[in-house]
């Protein structure tokens, strides 16, 4: 069902970031999609003897129209978060898709991508019909999954990937963990290359994860007595994923980028013409291992965990250069009661939806790092391209997926507040700039 009523946006600036125009105006959404606001349907005469217009007025907006006074505030098509966690099925108390998806709309997302490394996991086409079929139900957004690259991500079998995508996985990946055997990576690489549909990898050799490394290897990590993950458990795979990537034609996303050769790797890479694009996250852009609380695995363990000072600026500058074309948050909910098992015993990952608009603002364009249309393309363009969905944009005639962004006022976050089930995250009390104030999702994945 689609929502009835017509809104009016009025007194904006209307970012198209397919357009590449900020403009003050309103925005009219009528019946689902973006259709000409009443002013342009009466347009002023440009010219000094115009031709008189002998057709009828059109209809002005419906009596029962939301009328929305944005002045001050952006409008831009929904953001796009390429990596969540959902949790359903199997980790419920953690998150399940309606909560989720409700966080993601809070949070300026219309769509989202779920992890497959659920309880059961994401290898067989009824489970990805379950998720698609959970998100459709719950209506905050529009909920899309990936798919296991092998069966259960034991890494040793390839998923049945022709049926998985028949079933509408955007993309395969074992996010969280990594295929160790090269020849059957490049099996399932082989596969979905014929098949035109990307492979999302969480890049991290795991015999090196395995040692129970709980935070990056380096002078902090000894200073704290933690046990790490070096940077080499993530640049070697990179760089035998590359090859592969090269090899087979598949088109490979590297998700989570963490390590400043990384992105040295994958620009080299993109010169040569390899189909090979990076993402990074709103935590690895702020972060760095020196800001880790050991007392806080809460906030602070993550996976692939917060590097170095160095690593951090090269992957804010990986952003900028285009290198890291992707913004995506790598939402992962986790119990407190989990995540009080102390450092080196409680579960990666930290949650991001609901902060992922300020975190990422905040460091790439409040800083006058970049500008903000490359910010915004990096939540939308860039993913849609990945996921080979049409350009997110404003014209006439498009869905209305369309969030509402305060880009000026800053605020605080209070975990407290979230609609995620998860607490878990280092932006607690931080003060951002860069809120998403309201959402208008009406497009046909509702009906
Ligand atoms: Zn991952």
């Amino acid at each position: 069902m689609q929502d009835p009523k017509s809104i009016l946006i009025r007194n904006a600036t209307l970012l198209d970031p397919n357009a590449g125009t900020a403009v003050k105006g309103d925005l009219y959404i009528e019946g689902g999609v973006i259709v000409p606001t009443p002013a342009t349907r009466h347009p002023t005469p440009a010219t000094p003897h115009p031709t008189p217009d002998t057709r009828p007025p059109p209809p002005d907006r419906r009596p029962d129209a939301r009328v929305i006074d944005a002045a001050g505030l952006y409008v831009a098509p929904g953001l796009i978060d390429v990596h969540v966690h959902l949790r359903e099925p199997g980790g419920e108390q953690a998150e399940t898709i309606a909560t989720g998806s409700a966080a993601a709309a809070r949070g300026g997302f219309a769509t989202i991508v779920a992890m497959p490394n659920t309880r059961p996991p994401i290898d067989t086409s009824e489970r990805v019909a379950f998720v698609l079929e959970q998100g459709r139900k719950a209506g905050h957004a529009e909920v899309l999954t990936t798919a296991c690259l092998t069966r259960g991500r034991a890494g040793e079998e390839v998923a049945p990937l022709e049926e998985l995508a028949a079933a509408g996985a955007v993309a395969f990946t074992d996010d969280g963990a990594t295929v160790q055997d090269d020849d059957v990576m490049r099996d399932a690489m082989r596969r979905a290359a014929a098949l035109g549909i990307p492979v999302m990898d969480h890049a991290q050799d795991r015999a090196m994860e395995l040692r129970g490394g709980a935070m990056h290897e380096g002078a902090r990590s000894r200073a704290l007595g933690i046990p790490g993950i070096p940077s080499e458990a993530e640049i070697r795979i990179v760089t035998r994923d590359i090859r592969l990537a090269e090899e087979t034609g598949c088109a490979l996303h590297i998700q989570h980028v963490s390590c400043a050769a990384s992105v040295d790797l994958i620009r080299d890479a993109q010169a040569r013409g390899v189909r090979v694009t990076g993402e990074a996250t709103p935590h690895h852009l702020l972060f760095c291992d020196d800001d880790v609380d050991p007392a806080r695995p809460d906030r602070f363990k993550m996976n692939p965990p917060l590097r170095s000072a160095r690593d951090r600026a090269r992957i804010r500058e990986g952003v900028i250069e285009g290198v890291l074309s992707v913004l995506a948050t790598d939402h992962a909910p986790h119990s407190m009661t989990e995540k009080a098992r102390g450092f080196l015993k409680a579960p990666f990952g930290i949650v991001g939806l609901e902060t992922a608009v300020g975190a990422s603002y905040t460091a790439l364009v409040r800083s006058g790092r970049m500008d903000r249309m490359r910010w915004l393309r990096a939540w939308t363009t860039h993913p849609a391209r990945l996921l080979k969905r049409p350009a997110p944009s404003l014209a006439v005639g498009q869905p209305a997926q369309v969030v509402l962004l305060d880009l000026d006022t800053p605020w605080t976050v209070d975990a407290a507040s979230f609609r995620s089930l998860g607490r878990n995250t280092p932006f607690d009390g931080m003060e951002l700039v860069g809120r998403a104030v309201d959402m208008m999702n009406l497009c046909p994945w509702r009906t």
